[in-house]
């Protein structure tokens, strides 16, 4: 059979992502996309996407632009496929149903396939037969060998048969770049569905007719499909189509070593764009899911990836996906990356997924970039920026009146110090209203000053809280340098009328 493999010498390597339109696109699927692109790029190749859309029910157009969009987020071009075209297009499956009804035709008039027309009981009981004898379950092969007139004449009367192929009882050997040799009795399988209809071929055929038509030299894809090869490749050999190379990439897991699912968090790309999580990290982070150097080295830009990439090192083993690793690597890309780019990332990030566009917008083009400077040391990834720095983009916050108080302190006590920070905050001039000046000012007085020397945080503690409204944030200088000296005035005055509003009970 060797003599029947591709040689990739004689296109370049071809690979392809096929994947289907039923469903948000998986990270796993990201994986497998990106795999299949670095081979691409580091061998001189064509990436090829292809859609799997044959599944009239299943398949959706909006996941099949949330693909398109997927892909794109992350950057892994491809070179024919959807909006590009190419040469062997149409590549969307759902177009080219000619094509399989002429191949699906051909293995008929070759008696290498034939017309089942067995109903649904009928190989129910076939298979419990089976059973009782004690032999696997498989289908019996009771159509194969139909009278040509009969098959006719089902076919006059309008019975709809499924389209078999016949499957020899031999066993298949296959070699797979990463798990070596792969041996399968076929006499368990049986005789496959291939299509139920003419126009309806199934994944297993339309997959093979496109792989060759598409000259795909390589089939990287997820270790899920392992025993789809086998059947695949009986129909290849019925067809006389060359066998491609295969790489079987291992699964991915949850921590607790089950296969990855929703149970275990976010599965989908688009759920970690709407974290606010950066594509370059997300694509370093599923690079290593089943590949790595021989070094420790893991942060690797894309190029890089291309550079180091080979399918001789992937793992067979089931690859981990740890949310806390995406999380480093999103902080080390974060903090690498050019601080303007952070903000130009950050507010298209706001703008599409929180409603402090408007604010944002009100503000001087700076003001995002001050507050990254203060924030990023904190955050992991954009959503955070909604989730604790909201005070940054709001007119109003909202906090309870106990947050302000100070251990054992008073609501008068907690006036009292605010009043005072106000004071200070008055007396700096606009500009002058820095970090480091604010600083220097309250601990001058708190220094001098015996109610704080001992406890500082009676006075900073709710300046902190009347300008975040947050049990942690930044300290009051960085906020206070940030919102602006008239803005940092009209919080405190508020968190003043926020007690006395209360009365000062507490007394
Ligand atoms: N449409 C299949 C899927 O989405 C493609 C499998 C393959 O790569 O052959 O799983």
């Amino acid at each position: 059979m060797s003599d029947s493999v591709i040689s990739p010498s004689l296109f370049g390597p071809r690979v392809r992502m096929a994947p289907s339109p039923t469903g948000l696109f998986h990270v796993g699927s990201a994986r497998t996309a990106l795999f299949n692109y670095l081979y691409a790029r580091k061998t001189g190749g064509k990436f090829i996407l292809r859609i799997e859309d044959t599944d009239k029910q299943r398949s959706k157009k909006e996941y099949e632009q949330n693909i398109i969009d997927s892909l794109k987020w992350l950057g892994l071009k491809w070179d024919e496929g959807p909006e590009v075209g190419g040469e062997y297009g149409p590549y969307y499956q759902s177009q080219r149903l000619d094509i399989y009804e002429k191949y699906l035709k051909q293995l008929l008039a070759e008696d290498k396939a034939y017309y089942c027309f067995c109903s649904l009981e009928e190989l129910k009981a076939q298979e419990l037969e089976m059973l009782i004898q004690g032999l696997p379950p498989k289908y019996s092969g009771r159509c194969r060998d139909l009278d040509k007139s009969l098959v006719e004449q089902y076919l006059a009367e309008g019975k709809q048969p499924v389209i078999r192929l016949k499957m020899p009882n031999s066993t298949l050997k296959f070699e797979d770049v990463i798990r070596g040799e792969i041996k399968t009795d076929l006499s368990l399988i049986g005789d496959i569905i291939i299509a139920k209809g003419l126009r309806e071929p199934l994944y297993n055929f339309s997959v093979v007719i496109d792989d060759y038509l598409m000259k795909i030299t390589h089939v990287i894809r997820g270790e899920d499909h392992i025993s789809n090869t086998p059947k695949q490749i009986i129909i290849q050999e019925a067809l006389g189509f060359p066998r491609p190379i295969y790489a079987h990439l291992p699964l991915i897991l949850g921590l607790d070593r089950s296969k990855l699912s929703k149970r275990h968090g976010p599965v989908s790309v688009i759920e970690y764009q709407k974290m606010g999580y950066l594509p370059e990290a997300l694509v370093n982070f599923l690079a290593l899911l089943g590949w790595h150097l021989s070094t420790d080295e893991e942060l690797l830009s894309l190029e890089e990836l291309i550079q180091k990439f080979s399918l001789e090192r992937i793992q067979k083993s089931g690859a981990i996906f740890n949310i806390k690793k995406l999380d480093w690597f999103n902080s080390q890309y974060l903090r690498k990356m050019n601080l303007d780019e952070v903000v130009a990332r950050a507010k298209e990030y706001l703008e599409t997924y929180s409603n402090f566009g408007e604010f944002l917008k009100q503000r001087p083009s700076d003001y995002l970039k001050k507050v990254l400077s203060v924030e990023l040391p904190r955050i992991t990834k954009f959503s955070d920026l909604i989730e604790t720095s909201d005070f940054f983009f709001q007119e109003e916050i909202i906090y309870s009146q106990e947050l302000l108080i100070w251990h054992n302190a008073t609501p008068q006590d907690t006036i009292k110090s605010l009043q005072k920070a106000l004071g200070i905050i008055e007396s700096i001039p606009e500009n002058e209203f820095q970090q480091a000046n604010l600083q220097i000012k309250f601990f001058t007085y708190i220094n001098d000053e015996p109610t704080y020397q001992n406890d500082k945080g009676k006075l900073l503690w709710p300046l902190r809280v009347a300008l975040s409204g947050k049990q942690a944030s930044p300290s009051p200088f960085e906020i206070a340098e940030v919102l602006g000296k008239q803005e940092t005035i009209k919080r405190i005055k508020k968190a003043i009328e926020l007690i006395e509003k209360n009365g000062v009970a507490k007394n």
